[in-house]
């Protein structure tokens, strides 16, 4: 195997589109870095860029200007063994309905020039529960089935990389769980998973890095724990054993009571929850039930997207 730290890194990308006579910029100054081995997100609303992004490593979009590698290949240089080391599942449930899926598996893989005795197709259909239906007419399958027999297709020349526009869009919550699933699956069998989303949930289960992007600029890249630990504000529910006046002392931490329920908002670099109990106390407030929350994602990304 070879020798590189990151699957994918791109420095200073730019790429503008000419859209109704306007430049439109997809990308600025856009930089990434994927560890090998990992899943990273790439997160933003719709229209950040980020299909175009993919679509460069691809080589549907040519870039204006930047340096992108894949497997530690700069794809300008050598842009055909670039291709070979990624497997992209588009985000169109696009099938040929006539297809089996062991026929698409074998089409892709001579399109890919995969020698016959070198072709894993029982082997991937096996993989992804497709082989009661390896025969059946594309068409006949479900969503869900026809989500996997497209990571299944980009699978076929063994890429060392998957990237997945939108996985789980327009896909029923049960199935999103079996697409989650199978994601986690082929990223412990070895494979570096790069996935864009705007489900914060997706990402939030499935991703070890993540990166925003805006209006085609990153706005941040980090681990999933240190940005969740840019939102220091953490919520805390008091269930009262009986209607209070809120005592002055709480109101730094912008108190809001309803039906006996005390909710308080708290810096927790500033204050330790116990602070907030000593001041119920010495009010006499008792209370039966208490809850705490961190913030979630949607939160560190409306945080960030306002900040920039
Ligand atoms: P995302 O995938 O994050 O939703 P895109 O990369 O699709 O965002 O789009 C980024 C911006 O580039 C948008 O303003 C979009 O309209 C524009 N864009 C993308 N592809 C094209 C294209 N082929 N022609 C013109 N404009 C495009």
């Amino acid at each position: 195997m070879s020798d590189y730290k990151y699957s994918i890194e791109a420095k200073n990308v730019n790429k503008t589109f000419l859209k109704k006579y306007q430049e439109v910029k997809a990308l600025i100054d856009f930089n990434i870095t994927i560890k090998r081995g990992t899943i990273h997100g790439l997160l933003g609303p719709n229209g950040a860029g980020k299909s175009t992004f993919i679509n460069v490593l691809g080589g549907l979009v040519k870039k204006n200007s930047g340096d992108v590698s894949i497997c530690g290949i700069d794809i300008d240089k050598n842009t055909k063994l670039s291709k070979f080391k990624i497997g992209i599942v588009p985000q169109e449930l696009n099938i040929d309905p006539f297809f089996s899926p062991a026929e698409l598996l074998e089409l892709q893989a001579g399109l890919y020039g995969v020698p016959k005795r070198k072709r894993k197709t029982d082997e991937i259909l096996e993989n992804l529960k497709l082989i009661d239906q390896r025969n059946a007419y594309a068409r006949t399958l479900s969503g869900g089935m026809r989500r996997r027999l497209l990571i299944g297709k980009a699978l076929v020349h063994d890429p060392e990389i998957i990237i997945l526009d939108e996985p789980t869009a327009g896909v029923d919550i049960d199935i999103r769980a079996s697409v989650w699933d199978y994601i986690k699956r082929i990223n412990k069998q070895g494979k570096t998973i790069c996935l864009t989303t705007h489900y914060l949930e997706e990402a939030e289960n499935l991703c070890d890095n993540i990166s925003i992007i805006n209006h085609g600029k990153k706005i941040i890249e980090g681990t999933k724990n240190e940005l969740l630990n840019i939102i220091s504000t953490k919520t805390v529910l008091f269930v009262l054993e009986r209607n209070i006046s809120v005592p002055n002392q709480l109101n730094e931490f912008k108190p809001v009571i309803t039906n006996n329920i005390l909710k308080l908002s708290y810096d927790k670099n500033k204050t330790n929850i116990k602070n907030i109990i000593d001041i119920l106390y010495s009010n006499q407030i008792k209370f039966k039930e208490i809850n705490t929350s961190e913030g979630d994602l949607e939160d560190v990304f409306i945080k960030v997207t306002k900040g920039e």
